[in-house]
């Protein structure tokens, strides 16, 4: 492809993302494949030839497209956002163009510089305290980091360098690696999982502070820590508060925790990487209450501001910490302006950068403090009108207040109940969320995440999740409830039961098997059952061709059949029940069921 390709393509390119987003509220929000699914669509091994741009973009709709879970959906409720828009899209295109990597000021000046300015414009409008800002009296500054995990990996490194140094001040004697393995570290136990993944690499100990009924790390159970740690022998040294927790947007107590850190030398971070984005309005900062006691803040433009993945917002009070730590100085990267400029490499644990400042500045030109504004409270509001109706159907409960741009609620009683909401709701694929389990109660967190959601999607969806909400009930009060009985009671009961079904697991044996009448099922009986209930044979409910011929041959080889080869059956019935017919915005799969499953891949070449 020469430049003039590319000039056509990436029209054609610009046109296809367009038109994806722009309709992408029609597609299945979470796809139906199995694992594997790609491999039977695609070669093993790379084309010899290269292949003209039509060949590889045809591909894209046919096998990639199926596979995606469309985070960009009005109907993606799962996770936290992860929004992008065209300013950003727009921008990164240039960035990758230019492909410059920021490592020192040297290696490319503008990439330093406008990070360094982004980043304070970021910072004032969150309201951070003037030391987080970069300026030339202060070594404090802010820093675009890959993830939040990064950014919590960075200032736990950070800390332990500068508890390592403060400890040998007064036991010289002590070794790095002596004091390494003293240390602990303290976070509630609503934390992210990437606090415990940054422990594990800085083998520090994690101490999980247990929270509050509000999910609030507090400021009596951390103090409380620290003294039991200390009498055990241990050294406290590093901190990582929660303002919007993973689980249920709550948030810990920094006014409270602030200043026990400040008195107990500890470094304060903060991990905000959903809710930061919301401080861009004045009415939800009194989250920040405390922040001028800590030491490193950090939140995700990528995930609620609309500059897309990746896009991490990391501000440290002061850079000394971050240089002992990751200050290596070989002659290829000294610059003459060494020194006098900031040189990002000191700042993080890769040695080069991509210039996402750029997306970063032209969404804050593009949207504009009040644009950003009202996106957010657009999100806020949504999450309001979705907490409204779940509140009015008093089937379901909110165990714990909505925060933000997220609900999180459950079926009142079992848990079982809850989780058989969510997985029959997702394997619809017309709205997809993820659970979070809350001091033993399992909830389903639903957020507020597209800038194409609207009010009546939020209607549509909640009537989704009330309808299936309906059967999971209407089935619980109509059938006697089915109780799972394990293997090993099963064969306690009945030995014969037992013996039968582990030889019909044996791939070597026979599939047949005779003697034992739990094993074995007339052909026609399931067929006949499964044709009247769903007007379709069970080798038509999967699409997995290996599956299909599997299901032909059993339904081919006779009267009688195992166990296992019935579970197959079954699976096929339960596939059958799933409501393929009724989701025609799915892009379906050709499929030749005669042919070895290769009969998707493509050879063109140019
Ligand atoms: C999303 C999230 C993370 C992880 O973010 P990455 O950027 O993917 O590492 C960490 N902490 C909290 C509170 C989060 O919501």
């Amino acid at each position: 492809m020469d430049l003039d390709d590319y000039r056509r393509h990436g029209k054609e390119m610009v046109d296809y993302i367009a038109d994806y987003l722009e309709t992408v509220r029609s597609r299945r929000v979470y796809p139906s494949v199995s694992p594997g699914y790609l491999r039977t669509m695609l070669p093993a091994s790379a084309p010899v030839e290269g292949e003209s741009f039509e060949a590889i973009i045809g591909d894209v709709e046919t096998c990639i497209m199926p596979g995606i879970t469309h985070w960009q959906s009005p109907h993606m409720h799962a996770y936290f956002p992860a929004l992008n828009s065209p300013a950003s899209l727009l921008a990164d295109m240039l960035a990758d163009a230019i492909n410059c990597l920021g490592f020192t000021w040297a290696s490319s000046p503008a990439c330093t510089e406008l990070e360094m300015i982004v980043m304070n414009w970021l910072g004032k409008m969150i309201a951070l305290p003037e030391e987080f800002l970069h300026s030339p009296e202060r070594s404090g500054g802010g820093v675009i980091q890959t993830t939040a995990s990064e950014a919590t990996l960075v200032c736990l490194l950070a800390a332990r360098t500068r508890a390592i140094k403060d400890h040998q001040q007064t036991d010289p004697e002590a070794t790095a690696s002596d004091i390494n393995a003293r240390l602990v570290g303290y976070c509630s136990d609503q934390a992210h999982s990437s606090v415990e993944k940054a422990a594990l690499i800085g083998l520090v100990r994690m101490h999980y502070v247990e929270s509050d009924d509000n999910l609030s790390m507090r400021g009596d159970k951390l103090a409380n820590a620290l003294d039991s740690d200390r009498k055990a022998g241990l050294i406290p040294f590093f901190v990582c508060a929660t303002l919007g927790t993973t689980g249920a947007c709550s948030f810990d107590n920094l006014k409270e925790i602030g200043p026990i850190c400040v008195k107990n030398g500890l470094w304060l971070h903060i991990d905000a990487a959903y809710a930061g984005s919301a401080f861009v309005c004045p009415e939800f900062r009194s989250w920040l209450q405390g922040i001028e006691y800590t030491d490193s803040f950090a939140f995700n433009p990528s995930k609620w501001l609309m500059v897309h993945f990746d896009c991490t917002a990391m501000w440290v009070k002061s850079s000394q910490a971050l240089h002992r730590t990751f200050n290596v100085d070989p002659l290829y990267l000294k610059h003459e302006n060494s020194g006098l400029a900031i040189d990002y490499m000191h700042w993080q644990i890769p040695l080069s950068k991509r210039f996402r400042a750029l997306k970063l500045w032209f969404v804050l030109r593009n949207f504009g403090i009040t644009g950003l504004q009202k996106h957010i409270r657009e999100g806020v509001r949504l999450a309001q009108k979705f907490e409204a109706l779940v509140l009015a159907d008093n089937r379901f409960e909110i165990p714990a207040p909505r925060h933000l741009g997220m609900v999180v609620f459950r079926l009142k009683g079992d848990n079982s109940l809850t989780e058989c909401l969510l997985k029959r709701m997702n394997s619809r694929g017309r709205v997809h969320c993820v659970p979070a389990a809350l001091h033993g109660k399992y909830v389903i967190r639903f957020t507020v995440t597209s800038t194409r959601t609207t009010g009546d999607d939020i209607l549509r969806d909640w009537t989704e999740i009330r309808g299936t909400a309906s059967e999971i009930l209407g089935a619980l009060n109509g059938s006697p409830a089915r109780i799972k009985v394990s293997l090993a009671e099963t064969r306690q009961k009945n030995e014969a039961f037992g013996s039968s079904l582990l030889l019909a697991n044996s791939p070597m044996s026979p599939k047949i098997v005779n003697g034992s009448f739990a094993a074995i099922y007339d052909t026609a009986d399931i067929f006949n059952e499964c044709m009247k209930t769903f007007g379709r044979n069970p080798s038509e409910g999967t699409d997995s061709p290996a599956m299909r011929r599997r299901i032909k041959g059993i339904l081919m080889s006779g009267k009688q059949f195992s166990l296992d080869s019935r579970m197959d059956l079954v699976k096929g019935i339960e596939t059958c029940c799933r409501p393929i017919a009724d989701s025609p915005e799915l892009p379906q799969m050709k499929e030749d069921e005669d042919s070895t499953g290769s009969q998707n891949i493509r050879h063109a070449t140019k």
